[in-house]
């Protein structure tokens, strides 16, 4: 049995909370040393600055009450929804929403393409149909709003194979989803495809660009050839961007698009039930941080389109340098080409699972995949830094690994 904490007697003042608190930390992966392979993103010194004053600048503002109490949130937002509705293509009468997450940005369009799917008469126990290699989020939509969500296998790119897809829609299907790109292997489905397909079968088009939404438009005003995923096709009718992934803003903070505010208003929930009047909220949960508009605000407009288009480029640069470097390892290959900062590589002759423990051993917290067995990191320029140092000790978990040949490893892929 674990011993319970007992609820603090006396207060600590904060002299001796924060020294607690930078002991407590001692004991997490150094993930500002480029360690972590995913859950934190960097810019640079200055952008997280800004993003850390603009969000203690609102740390006590709620903004759930922005369009009643704090009306400089409510702009903000605004201002940040505009930016984001520019950015995808979007038609004059598309909206936004500012949620708290991809995942919640996700349960929200799904939340939507069902509404409009019963207003279009549907009935029974709705669908979705997706690639293998979309977010659980979907899964977790699926569980909550009790539909199906049906994933079919990608093709050899790693890529939505748009022909699988299409045999799985049938009258039930409310929603198809692509992504850009896809967490496993970092590719962009060919969205322009899915597009057509939604609109040959009448359904909703989700796109989650969750990881890409707010960078992968930089990389192609670069002049760097990246896919495109957003409203330009036609098919598209709603789009989730994290700004806590690489748009570089503090957490919480992501967006989801509608081509059309009439599916933006179905995703808003109303209640006029109880004693306090009408109650009215576009997200899943109610109160919410102040701090994440202002922070998004902020860093948006400290970087600007000079400022991501400069990201964009270092980020490439250092994709790139890791891609070279890793496929100059003999055995290893990457799974498919990243478009934009995912890595995700394997080996036919070589066990990535042995490789995975040894560069665990090497103190990297690593991601994996499971099919094909393979290492994966969504990088950001935390991971610049460090190139000659990870791909030392990967050369050497190599090197490591065949000598063990044979041996099991219990290395599992967890995200
Ligand atoms: C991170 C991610 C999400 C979910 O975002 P959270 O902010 O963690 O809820 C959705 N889709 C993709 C592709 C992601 O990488």
């Amino acid at each position: 049995m674990r011993n319970r904490m007992a609820f603090p007697r006396d207060g600590r003042d904060w002299d001796d909370l924060s020294h607690d608190l930078q002991a407590r930390k001692a004991e997490d992966v150094d993930w500002k040393n480029g360690r972590v392979p995913l859950y934190v993103f960097h810019n640079d010194a200055d952008t997280l600055e800004v993003g850390r004053q603009a969000f203690m600048a609102y740390f006590s503002e709620n903004a759930l009450g922005r369009k009643r109490a704090f009306l400089s949130v409510a702009s903000m937002e605004r201002e940040v929804l505009d930016y984001g509705l520019s950015l995808m293509s979007a038609p004059p009468q598309a909206e936004g929403v500012f949620t708290s997450g991809g995942s919640e940005s996700i349960l929200i369009a799904m939340k939507a393409a069902r509404d409009a799917w019963r207003a279009e008469g549907g009935e029974t126990r709705p669908n979705i149909v997706t690639c293998i290699t979309v977010h659980p989020a979907f899964d977790k939509a699926a569980d909550l709003m009790d539909f199906e969500i049906r994933r079919t296998p990608s093709r050899a790119d790693g890529r939505a194979d748009p022909d699988a897809m299409r045999g799985h829609i049938d009258a039930a299907t409310m929603a198809i989803v692509g992504s850009a790109p896809c967490f496993p292997h970092g590719v962009i489905d060919p969205i322009e495809d899915l597009s057509a397909l939604a609109l040959d079968t009448g359904t909703w088009l989700h796109v989650d660009a969750c990881v890409g939404g707010w960078m992968a438009p930089f990389f192609t005003l670069n002049g760097r050839p990246t896919p495109s995923f957003d409203f330009r096709y036609d098919g598209v009718r709603s789009i989730s961007a994290d700004l806590h992934k690489f748009g570089f803003c503090p957490k919480p903070a992501s967006t989801v698009f509608f081509r059309d505010r009439a599916d933006a208003d179905r995703a808003t929930f109303v209640a006029d039930t109880w004693p306090n009047g009408r109650f009215e909220t576009s997200t899943l949960v109610g109160t919410r941080p102040g701090g994440a508009v202002a922070g998004a605000w902020a860093v948006l407009n400290h970087l600007g389109q000079t400022g991501y288009c400069d990201a964009a480029r270092r980020l490439a640069e250092m994709v790139d340098a890791y891609v070279a470097g890793i496929t100059a390892i003999d055995g290893l290959e990457m799974v498919a080409d990243p478009d934009l900062s995912i890595i995700n590589f394997t080996s036919r002759t070589v066990d990535m699972a042995l490789v995975a423990e040894e560069m665990s051993a090497r103190g990297w917290l690593v991601g994996m995949t499971r099919a094909p067995i393979g290492l994966h990191a969504m990088m950001s320029l935390f991971h610049a830094p460090v190139i000659d140092q990870y791909l030392a000790d990967l050369t050497a978990a190599v090197d490591a690994a065949r000598a063990q040949e044979g041996r099991n490893s219990t290395m599992k892929a967890t995200y």
